[in-house]
């Protein structure tokens, strides 16, 4: 099935599966095997070297997580795809394989803070720099970044906790002009709301643990190359892809093409880290996949009525998402994410860490939590778990004030989640006022020693 032919609604059900030739099982098995068996020498031989089809390892060639693979390289316009064991694997994995130490990678400044200590610990010590520029930075000082040995360059379509949305085509136009793919972390806009291969991505990358597969009940991660950039116009940019092997095999790109890239990514990469996704979770991101515009058409909905009421709530001193009118984000979220904002609502109490710790306490539907994506409304307060690592000054240059909440709006009755936050909201405006009226009587104190 092709991606013109039908319709998103449709792909998610159908593309990249097929009927179970041996039994006729109309959903894909779950091939929980550690290996495939040859028919022979010659058959072992070559699944061995890639010259005759077929499974050899689990390690990377499981049939189960191949067809969620392809259905999710379907619904975002790429050529293909590698599922891996998480989001963190799947970011991982991507840079490994473009990466050696001494290089270079740009990245826009605002991500997931698990990226950021990725980039920063793991690759920081085998040598490789990922810089964080500010996405407000100038088109020339993102061109003076630019050095002989940057690999790539990073970003995220909807960076949490702010949904400080990204101009994608404003960075592919950077990082093509550099000679460097664009590597984008579409987590927390999917494909049903944005597909980044269309405004000019190379490769999109998802934690597939959040909206994807959608409940909550499993991690994985998938890297979907778009097949469009042009590895062979860089020689002495990605040698591993570009030049012939030490042994004088012909390069990836010769034998691969097109796929140069993900077949790199998957026998050279995937192969010697081994982050594999188990087929079984597998299975459940794909029963998830199958509801993905169903649900996000709800999450989005949900957010949106949560952010308007959020907003005029007097002891809510702001509210981030790109959804609303007053956001300053909400033209470009107009342009790349017409059919909705994603699902990510921050907003800041009035009273810092007192009416914070007040909110979350008063929960009662709401779950106390850290993930994205679940069909449940989950709330953090990020600066004393997510963000707790950073100093005061550090969160706040990242829009991290100690009042901050960010909220993952799920699939509940939304009049059951407005109870929810308004009892909280009214026991963090209570704790404020009681801090204020504690931080007087001090004040008094101290005025009348
Ligand atoms: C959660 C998340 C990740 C990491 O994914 P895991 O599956 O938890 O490893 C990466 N990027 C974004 C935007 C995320 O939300």
């Amino acid at each position: 099935m092709s991606s013109s032919e039908f319709d998103f609604d449709t792909r998610q059900i159908h593309a990249g599966t097929g009927v179970d030739a041996e039994f006729g099982s109309r959903l894909t098995p779950i091939y929980q095997t550690a290996g495939f068996v040859f028919d022979s020498f010659a058959d072992g031989q070559g699944r061995f070297d890639g010259t005759v089809p077929g499974q050899a390892y689990a390690r990377t060639d499981n049939p189960t997580n191949a067809a969620v693979a392809r259905r999710l390289a379907d619904l975002e316009g790429g050529i293909g795809g590698l599922l891996t064991a998480s989001g963190t694997a799947a970011i991982a994995l991507t840079l490994n394989a473009l990466v050696t130490a001494g290089d270079h990678v740009l990245a826009t400044a605002s991500l997931y803070e698990g990226t950021k200590t990725l980039f920063a610990n793991s690759f920081g010590r085998q040598g490789v720099e990922i810089e964080l520029v500010s996405a407000d930075a100038s088109d020339d000082e993102w061109r003076r970044r630019v050095r002989p040995t940057t690999k790539a360059l990073f970003t995220e379509t909807i960076p949490n906790p702010k949904n400080d949305v990204v101009d994608l085509e404003r960075f592919a136009g950077i990082a093509h002009a550099a000679g460097i793919p664009l590597i984008v972390d579409n987590t927390v806009a999917t494909p049903y709301l944005n597909r980044p291969i269309e405004h000019g991505a190379d490769i999109v990358i998802h934690s597939t643990s959040k909206w994807i597969s959608g409940h909550g009940a499993v991690l994985g991660g998938v890297v979907i190359d778009s097949g469009s950039f042009d590895w062979a116009s860089q020689e002495t940019r990605y040698p591993q892809l570009t030049l012939p092997s030490a042994r004088g095999r012909a390069s990836f790109v010769e034998r691969f093409g097109r796929f140069a890239f993900l077949t790199y990514l998957r026998s050279v990469t995937a192969l010697d880290y081994g982050p594999t996704l188990p087929p079984t979770s597998a299975f459940m991101i794909l029963q998830g996949i199958e509801t993905l515009s169903l649900r996000m058409d709800r999450h989005v909905a949900n957010s949106l009525a949560l952010a308007q009421w959020l907003e005029h709530q007097e002891n809510v001193t702001s509210v981030d998402y790109p959804g609303l009118v007053q956001s300053p984000y909400y033209a470009r979220a107009q342009k790349y994410l017409p059919k909705g904002a994603g699902a990510v609502v921050t907003f800041e109490l009035a009273g810092g860490v007192e009416a914070a710790r007040a909110f979350i306490d008063s929960l009662q539907l709401i779950s106390k939590m850290t993930h994205l994506g679940d069909v449940r409304t989950l709330a953090i307060h990020t600066g004393s778990t997510i963000h707790g690592h950073l100093t005061e000054e550090e969160r706040l240059a990242i829009g991290i004030t100690p009042g901050t909440i960010r909220l993952s709006v799920g699939l509940e009755s939304v009049r059951d989640l407005r109870h929810d936050l308004e009892r909280a909201v009214a026991a963090a405006a209570a704790a404020a006022s009681e801090a204020e009226v504690e931080a007087s009587l001090s004040d008094e104190a101290v005025s009348a020693a």
